[in-house]
């Protein structure tokens, strides 16, 4: 059995961390790779080392003094290392940073540290061999990972190393310098890793016991998930829930390998299962509510739309030349929505109108903003009666006014459209329906 766990910052903000950290991994002979985050806050109002080090490369970039934000980083690195009593010493790596921020300094190098000197710290700690992802993940002159190569190279290096250490968030790009994931991607790191060496699990530890059945900042104390498949994940993800990051499902997925979503401070919960398919029941008919605010709608009529062949295209094609991504299109006979965000929309609306009416010479264009789009996802909903039916009428018993509904052809979820006022009342009142009244 081999388990590569991946540890997020808040659960290797310090020494004390550092220790849970080390007890877990110590206590199961199968948590053979490590993937470290780089220190997160310690707490609220704390900064995380890798906003310190964007800080030190945008002073450094701008020939200003970064002495303020650099001792502090390595004032946290010392309090691990004295914490823990590691007979380890920092010194020369710190000089190459700042040797590297007042000649040459490089966004991603810099922000790499973070983890990279967390990683050379932990395997001190666990005695494991260290890793430099620099050498086995690859990303192409685009900045896309290299799958093969990376694939290739990690598994033949791991080979080497049957326990090892191997820093999240960055690879090595086209050009031979450092480059890293968009933010939170050591979760991708974890990925790759525990596809390259066809791992039993990826336990990704974090601080909070798994993904929850809303987002606690709308409903208080949501439940959690027991077991999510893939695609449920994708669908709430993709709609705002925060628990791994958008593409640290990919790797895995394509191996069937299960993720295993485990809280650092409380290690005897199981957590949240993420798995490729499964017969396990939901306890309740959906599986989470996400949501997230601030699209637009734009509504296109045409009398004797529907026997227009091309209509559609037409007008898609309008978004498209102006760089719009659509994310939904519901229609009716004589009209169709198109559904975008507002941020990427405002600036070129216009634009956008003018070449609707060029392409498509629609009766009327109208636009509406402040629409908020809320999934509910849930693989139970497909065999189950009145799930519709019910969120509807919870809604309406809300005072809450649908704008706008979709489901999915796969029967995964039910998109809903609200007002933006009326967001966290829509959401509070489907998890009561499904969740409290337990029906
Ligand atoms: N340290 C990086 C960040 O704060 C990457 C990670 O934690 O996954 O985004």
């Amino acid at each position: 059995m081999v388990k590569v766990v991946k540890f997020g910052g808040s659960s290797l903000a310090d020494a004390a961390q550092f220790k849970k950290v080390g007890d877990i991994v110590r206590a199961d002979e199968a948590r053979c790779f490590v993937i470290p985050s780089a220190p997160g806050k310690r707490f609220s109002g704390d900064t995380k080392v890798t906003d310190l080090l964007y800080r030190c490369y945008r002073l450094a970039k701008d020939g200003q003094d970064f002495s303020d934000p650099f001792s502090q980083i390595k004032s946290r690195y010392q309090e691990i290392i004295d914490g823990l009593g590691l007979a380890v010493s920092l010194d020369e790596e710190f000089a190459k940073i700042e040797k590297s921020l007042k000649s040459d300094p490089r966004e991603d190098y810099t922000a790499s540290r973070g983890e990279n000197l967390n990683g050379r710290l932990m395997a001190a700690y666990l005695g494991y061999d260290f890793v430099d992802p620099y050498d086995v993940i690859f990303f192409d002159a685009d900045g896309a990972l290299e799958e093969e190569k990376t694939r290739y190279c990690t598994s033949i290096m791991l080979k080497e190393h049957p326990r090892a250490v191997i820093p999240g968030f960055y690879g090595q790009g086209a050009d031979g310098n450092v480059k890293t994931f968009s933010r939170g991607g050591s979760d991708i790191t974890g990925s790759i890793v525990a596809g390259a060496v066809r791992a039993d699990v990826y336990e990704n530890w974090t601080d909070v016991s798994g993904c929850l059945a809303a987002d606690p900042r709308v409903v208080q104390n949501p439940v959690p998930v027991k077991v999510i498949t893939y695609k449920e994940l994708r669908e709430l993800s993709y709609m705002g829930a925060s628990v791994l990051h958008e593409d640290a499902i990919f790797p895995v997925r394509k191996e069937g390998i299960p993720i295993n979503i485990r809280n650092t401070n409380r290690p005897e919960d199981e957590g949240t299962w993420i798995v490729e398919s499964t017969c396990q029941k939901t306890g309740y008919t959906i599986t989470g509510i996400a949501g997230k605010k601030d699209f637009c709608a734009v509504l296109i009529s045409k009398d004797m739309m529907n026997s227009e062949v091309g209509f559609c295209r037409k007008v898609l094609q309008a978004f498209e030349e102006n760089g719009i991504s659509i994310e939904h299109m519901p229609s009716g006979i004589d009209t169709m929505t198109v559904v975008v965000h507002e941020s990427e929309f405002m600036d070129k609306e216009q634009r956008v109108v003018s070449a609707i009416h060029r392409l498509a010479e629609p009766d009327s264009i109208e636009i509406e903003a402040d629409l908020a789009l809320i999934a509910v996802v849930g693989r139970g909903m497909k065999s189950t009666r009145g799930t519709a039916g019910r969120i509807f009428s919870a809604l309406a018993h809300a005072h809450v006014n649908v704008r706008m509904i979709d489901q999915g052809s796969s029967e995964l979820n039910i998109i809903i459209g609200v007002e933006n006022r009326d967001f966290e009342r829509a959401i509070q009142a489907i998890y009561d329906i499904f969740v409290i009244t337990q029906i």
